[in-house]
């Protein structure tokens, strides 16, 4: 998909493609115009993997990085998004996070916006996100809430790629593991 995915396009998919996770974190961006270091990782290299190439990333970052100097944002930002390229240090191609070594990786504090929400939102708030969403079933909230309660949180989240995706009439034999197997599935529906 290299090519096919540009920097613009990124808000629309975000709406009826991404997971939760990665809604998350591009709603924080929107909102504050700056992500801290472990979502910039976790949203960047998802984000690598659906298909932005490196010059659209740079557009994307710098585009959602409002509120900083063309400066700032070349000496503090550039050269990661790079990185997570390959393109700088010991170039590597970096893989994307999958759900277990997001859930296993560092928890989110505090204005944190990483992470697996099904594992670290409250009940609450997990509640009123899947409600926007589109998922205000009481039982189906009920049966999420319950796979969450049981540390099922790719359940919860196969679940949900269910509920919002009715159109997609492939049957799965696994459940979602990924974020970029959540993408995936998303956007060939579409086609
Ligand atoms: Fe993201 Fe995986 Fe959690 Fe779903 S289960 S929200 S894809 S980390």
């Amino acid at each position: 998909r290299e090519g096919e995915i540009t920097a613009p396009m990124v808000d629309k998919l975000a709406d009826h493609h991404f997971p939760l996770c990665m809604k998350t974190m591009h709603t924080a961006l929107v909102s504050n115009h700056h992500l801290k270091y472990e979502a910039r990782r976790q949203y960047g290299l998802f984000l690598k993997w659906i298909g932005l190439d490196v010059e659209e990333a740079v557009k994307f970052w710098r585009t959602h990085f409002s509120n900083i100097t063309d400066d700032k944002f070349t000496k503090e930002y550039r050269y990661n998004i790079r990185h997570q390229y390959g393109l700088e240090g010991g170039r590597i191609n970096y893989k994307p996070m999958s759900c277990i070594d997001i859930t296993n990786g560092p928890r989110p504090a505090k204005g944190d916006s990483h992470g697996c929400p099904y594992r670290s939102f409250s009940t609450e708030n997990l509640v009123t996100a899947l409600q926007k969403m589109g998922i205000t079933d009481k039982q189906e909230l009920a049966t999420i809430k319950n796979n969450v309660d049981s540390h099922h949180y790719h359940v919860a989240c196969t679940r949900v790629y269910e509920l919002t995706h009715k159109q997609d009439k492939t049957v799965y034999v696994d459940s979602i593991t990924h974020p970029n197997q959540y993408f995936d599935r998303s956007y060939a529906a579409m086609k």
